[in-house]
């Protein structure tokens, strides 16, 4: 089945429809690129999916499994977004391990903080905290965060946009590598098409709320 699928998905504020009537579904360990202007309705969408907006009308599925009530902690789905929200009194090596504790405070999580630091290539900053790292470490940290209990979902609502443009590329492609290493269902909102044509398996197109086109990145302006 869909690792995710959304549909005929609306949400309304009051009278206004912020997303209208989205239908769109995303395979097991497949990169999806949602792709449009700001305003457009895409964090909706991906905070529909994390179950931190609900949905007005239609009908979301996980795994195959209705969802459109189960709680954000008990979806299998990790979430990153533009800014750090790094907890700025803990170190990396505590920000990483706070996820796995939550989840199971008695083990001794040091084993997989320090892989996941491996994967990202943070091993040194594992005392360092968040005030006294650069932007760019500290996104790495973030995604660290995100990733360390191995969700099955991986949300990112522009991660890259607050970086400059020579890391924003350079980080780019570290995404790319971890989430094929991982590979974890991936959803990842933009409006730089650009980033979407290089990372996404498929590019969904949205404008006003609506989706538009979904596409292979070669497609994308191949058609009339
Ligand atoms: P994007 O992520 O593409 O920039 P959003 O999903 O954030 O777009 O927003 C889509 C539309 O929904 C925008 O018109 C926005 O103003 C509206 N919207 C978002 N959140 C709210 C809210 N809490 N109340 C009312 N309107 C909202
Ligand atoms: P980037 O290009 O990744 O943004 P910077 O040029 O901002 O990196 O930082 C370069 C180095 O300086 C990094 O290794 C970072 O850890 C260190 N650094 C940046 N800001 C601070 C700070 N406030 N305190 C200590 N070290 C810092």
């Amino acid at each position: 089945s869909h690792a995710i699928e959304l549909r005929e998905v609306s949400k309304r504020y009051g009278d206004a429809y912020a997303v209208r009537q989205v239908s769109l579904s995303v395979a097991p360990g497949e990169f999806l690129v949602l792709l449009g202007p700001s305003g457009c309705g895409k964090s909706t969408v991906l905070r529909m999916i994390a179950g931190l907006e609900d949905i007005s009308e239609g009908e979301l599925l996980l795994g195959g499994e209705p969802a459109n009530d189960v709680l954000p902690r008990e979806r299998d789905i990790a979430m990153m977004f533009q800014s750090f929200a790094l907890y700025p009194s803990m170190t990396t090596r505590e920000n990483i391990a706070f996820p796995l504790r939550l989840r199971d405070p008695a083990t001794d999580h040091d084993p997989q903080v320090r892989s996941t630091a491996r994967m990202l290539a943070i091993e040194d900053l594992l005392d360092r905290f968040p005030a006294q790292m650069s932007g760019g470490e500290r996104q790495r940290v973030a995604m660290g965060r995100a990733i360390s209990r191995q969700p099955s979902v991986f949300l990112l609502d522009e991660p890259l946009s607050s970086l400059d443009a020579k890391l924003r590329s350079h980080l780019r492609a570290e995404i790319a590598r971890i989430v094929a290493e991982l590979g974890v269902t991936t959803v990842y909102v933009t409006h730089d098409q650009a980033e979407a044509m290089s990372l996404g398996d498929r590019v969904a197109v949205m404008r006003d709320g609506v989706l538009q086109q979904v596409s292979r990145p070669r497609e994308l302006y191949a058609r009339p």
